[in-house]
């Protein structure tokens, strides 16, 4: 009898190669297109606006003391399993079946949210590219425009329309993984190693949001380095923030920005250190994104995607897509080539 784990790679392997077998069809046609000139290029559709009451998180590297609470907080309110790596298994002799410390490092099928951290030369200096270290975190964008939502052939993923929260549902989804190689930030993960495993990604605590209450990473958070709030909202905070000077005290708010959902609760002043940079991470990236980003090391040091275009690659795929229909080739076959395309180039910064 095949054994679990077989089962799951060869389920893996087939999955692979049928989408680079449909990618290869499609890539030449879709490279061509790529580098065409924009406004030559009348297979692109318009790219998608936020919906206004659209929500999100604010995260602010400089505020980030790398205390992890974030992470423990989305396990525990997203009934998330303990990730214990090989490194972690000493930390764990004795626990038996139930481990002592899960202290996960990169996103998987069990960890919606990661807080990661940049080093260099000495690494002593707090937000500092030269001889420092910072943090970044590492969770679901909630894209304006997504491609895991366009790519998924049967709707599993989906865009809510007044928060704009991208959403999972198992019950729709049929393991094809479009949406893991689609996706430029490398969010959704697939559990490889169970046949029967889900895709995983960070939905913004929808069910939180449900009660009033705060997404776990930004409820816990004891700086505000992780705030909850419109995007709009975030974004003028986020301008707010780059434009501070060093040398000066601020205040940074924490749990919501408007003080609505969780409950009103105090922020702190405190002294401006580093030098924010003026990049606004979302801001403008493939469309833009509901969860920002602010540091005062480059987003690129940080190991984001920094050369992608400002559009959404859906405002391509689907605008190709649309017009080779008119030629009778498969939707599928094309989603697969810009899926492929757009995991190849941007591989270096998700192969986490
Ligand atoms: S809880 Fe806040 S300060 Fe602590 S690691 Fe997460 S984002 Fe950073
Ligand atoms: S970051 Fe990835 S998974 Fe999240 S909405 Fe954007 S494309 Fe989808
Ligand atoms: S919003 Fe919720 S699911 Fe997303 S990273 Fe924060 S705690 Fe985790």
């Amino acid at each position: 009898m095949m054994s679990k784990n077989k089962t799951s790679v060869s389920r893996r392997g087939f999955l692979r190669n049928a989408v680079k077998g449909s990618a290869a069809a499609a890539a030449a046609a879709c490279t061509t297109v790529v580098a065409a000139p924009p406004e030559a290029n009348a297979l692109v559709r318009p790219p998608k606006p936020l919906p206004p009451d659209a929500v999100g998180l604010l995260y602010d590297s400089t505020l980030c003391i790398g205390c992890k609470a974030c992470v423990t907080a989305c396990k525990e309110v997203n009934h998330m399993p303990p990730d214990v790596g090989p490194a972690q298994q000493g930390w764990n002799a004795g626990g038996g079946d139930k481990p002592i410390y899960d202290s996960p490092v990169e996103l998987s099928a069990k960890t919606l949210n990661v807080i990661k951290a940049y080093s260099h030369g000495t690494g002593a200096t707090k937000d500092s590219a030269e001889n420092g270290f910072a943090f970044i975190k590492r969770q679901c964008l909630h894209c304006a425009d997504p491609s895991c939502v366009s790519v998924c052939p049967v709707s599993a993923m989906t865009k809510d329309a007044k928060t704009g929260i991208v959403n999972h549902d198992p019950s729709a989804c049929i393991g094809c993984r479009y949406c893991v190689l689609s996706c430029p930030f490398g969010v959704p993960k697939y559990d490889y190693n169970d046949a029967f495993g889900e895709i995983k990604k960070c939905q913004l605590c929808k069910q939180q949001l449900a009660k009033n209450e705060l997404p776990g990473c930004a409820d816990v958070c004891p700086t505000g380095a992780t705030l909850f709030g419109r995007t709009e909202d975030l974004k003028a905070e986020a301008r707010r923030r780059t434009a501070l000077k060093v040398g000066e005290y601020a205040h940074f708010p924490r749990g919501d920005i408007a003080g609505k959902v969780g409950g009103p609760r105090s922020g702190h002043e405190k002294l401006v250190e580093a030098a924010y940079q003026t990049h606004i991470y979302g801001e403008k990236e493939l469309g833009g994104t509901q969860c920002l980003a602010v540091s005062a090391v480059p987003f690129d040091k940080l190991n984001l995607p920094t050369n992608v275009p400002e559009n959404g690659y859906p405002t391509l795929s689907e605008g190709i897509q649309h017009t080779l229909y008119a030629g009778m080739i498969a939707p599928a076959t094309v989603f697969a080539g810009l899926a492929y395309l757009a995991h190849r180039n941007t591989k270096n910064h998700t192969d986490e």
